[in-house]
């Protein structure tokens, strides 16, 4: 078999072979779907990445199979790109050098379920660890609103937050990544268990640094939510009742969301459910927490357009309140119209209403602002995931210059590499690489570094610090 890619000299065919009894995918188009995730939201990576493919998928589903396709892939000096269910939004997932794309999700079983917390191997769909949990009374702490393809490995080796995250924290905050297993990539591949502080280096390291085979994250305490949508007649009086919710005593909440009125005319399925041309605070709330939230929401000038339990949600065919929150938001613009884009911009730590309503005439007719709020090193803070209709890149730029020089950070969504991010700003995860991967052949292309660094020890790289990025 040649080489898809056009990258490797690998001889792909003896490859496959001597992956037996591993499941292997070896059609072209296979290959292709499973080369690609969600970076066609960025025009950028588009054009850098729709040609990228990988060579061959395999399909491993114990850990045992696991480790001699790794052992294989090392033989082989193969290239190597993890792969969940391929809902990443930066190219995470995508095999730049060629090689062998390694799908988790045969890998599918919740092992434990204990007092707050749940063990599942690296495949398992976050919606099935959630619904596992039902029985016992719990619920993930935060969960991607792509659970229903997302897998629990992807999430913690390439998301950040999500629904739960204003209640809970950030998955890097102390508790919710409680421990994860990984696999080195060695002739002999090991299996080492990592806890607290220790697996944050494989958090958001995208696959680089080491297999991971399973994972426990914290669990909480279920209770019966209801999903809000709230209009407003101005943007500032929708994030200023956001921040005033996510700080109300008496009212707990899993989801606050707040989007520019333009947006939601891309939201056809809330067409006669809200009132139109108006900006929304979108939330999950307890049951028990209703009157409170109302209250809360008429005295901010706000309206509820709907409070529905998740049965009631059913029975109106409306979709989940999470369908216009998260980067799923940019994706019902998206579905509409492909010159969308997006942005990921910090906010002023405490919130400030008024600093958001001085910026927003500045930023232009082209960057439509959509707040996240979320509780992260035990602070409520917000973030700007804008719907950006795309020019140029150079447009781009100066929308970033816009948002920097306001005191707003970008942290860049139009990069492929990890340590444009923000959250790989040292060297640290390229040391633990060079531990659980000696050869580099876990998604090297992706480190703006790691050519750089490959030649030293561990401890060497380590030692260099900050990257600067
Ligand atoms: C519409 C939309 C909404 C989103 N909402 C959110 C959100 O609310 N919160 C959030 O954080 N993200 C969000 N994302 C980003 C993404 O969906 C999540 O990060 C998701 O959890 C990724 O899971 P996945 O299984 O699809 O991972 P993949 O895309 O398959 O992989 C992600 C990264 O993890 C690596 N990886 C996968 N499995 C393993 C493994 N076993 N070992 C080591 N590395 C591995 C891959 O190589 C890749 O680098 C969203 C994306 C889209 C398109």
């Amino acid at each position: 078999m040649t080489s898809l890619s056009g990258k490797t000299d690998i001889d792909w065919t003896a490859f496959a072979t001597a992956l037996a009894p591993v499941e292997v995918i070896t059609e072209p188009v296979l290959i292709k779907k499973r080369s690609r995730d969600f970076f066609w939201y960025s025009p950028i990576l588009n054009r850098e990445l729709k040609r990228c493919f990988g060579d061959l998928v395999a399909r491993p589903k114990s850990p045992e199979e696991m480790a001699h396709v790794l052992a294989v892939a090392y033989a082989h000096d193969a290239p190597i790109v993890m792969r969940g269910g391929g809902t990443g939004n930066y190219g995470q997932s995508v095999p730049m050098d060629g090689g062998l794309i390694i799908d988790t999700t045969a890998m599918d079983a919740v092992i434990e379920v204990g007092d707050g917390f749940v063990r599942a191997e690296a495949g398992t769909l976050m919606a099935d660890i959630n619904t596992s949990l039902q029985a016992s009374g719990q619920e993930m702490a935060m969960f991607p609103s792509t659970q229903d393809i997302a897998t629990v490995g992807g999430f913690v080796a390439g998301g950040s937050a999500g629904i739960g995250s204003i209640a809970n924290g950030a998955l890097r905050d102390p508790g919710n990544i409680v421990s994860l297993t990984a696999m080195s990539v060695e002739a002999q591949p090991q299996i080492r268990t990592f806890d607290g502080p220790e697996a944050l280096q494989i958090h958001h390291a995208w696959g680089l640094n080491g297999v991971i085979l399973d994972v426990t994250l914290r669990t909480v305490p279920r209770r019966d939510w209801v999903g809000c949508i709230v209009t407003f007649d101005t943007y500032e009086a929708a994030y200023r009742a956001g921040l005033a919710v996510a700080q109300a005593p008496d009212i707990a909440r899993k989801l606050l969301t707040t989007v520019d009125a333009r947006i939601c005319t891309y939201f056809p399925k809330l067409k006669g459910h809200i009132r139109p041309e108006k900006h929304l605070l979108v939330s999950m709330i307890p049951i028990e927490d209703r009157a409170a939230f109302r209250a809360l929401i008429e005295g901010h000038g706000g309206h509820v357009d709907l409070m529905l339990t998740d049965t009631e949600r059913q029975a109106a065919g409306l979709p989940h309140v999470y369908d216009f929150s998260y980067n799923h938001t940019t994706l019902q613009v998206l579905k509409a119209d492909r010159s969308a884009t997006y942005q990921q911009v910090g906010c002023p730590i405490p919130p400030d209403p008024d600093a958001i309503a001085a910026l927003r005439p500045k930023l232009g007719d082209d960057a439509w602002m959509h707040h996240e709020f979320a509780r992260v090193g035990g602070e409520i803070v917000t973030f700007d995931l804008p719907v950006i209709w795309f020019s140029t890149p150079e447009r781009l730029a100066e929308i970033n210059a816009t948002y920097t020089a306001n005191g707003f950070p970008v942290y860049d969504a139009h990069t492929w590499n990890v340590e444009g991010g923000g959250l790989k700003a040292d060297y640290v995860h390229l040391a633990w690489k060079k531990r659980m991967d000696p050869k580099g052949l876990l998604n090297a292309a992706k480190s703006r570094f790691w050519a750089d660094v490959a030649h030293m020890t561990p401890d060497e790289i380590e030692a260099l610090g900050q990257t600067g990025e």
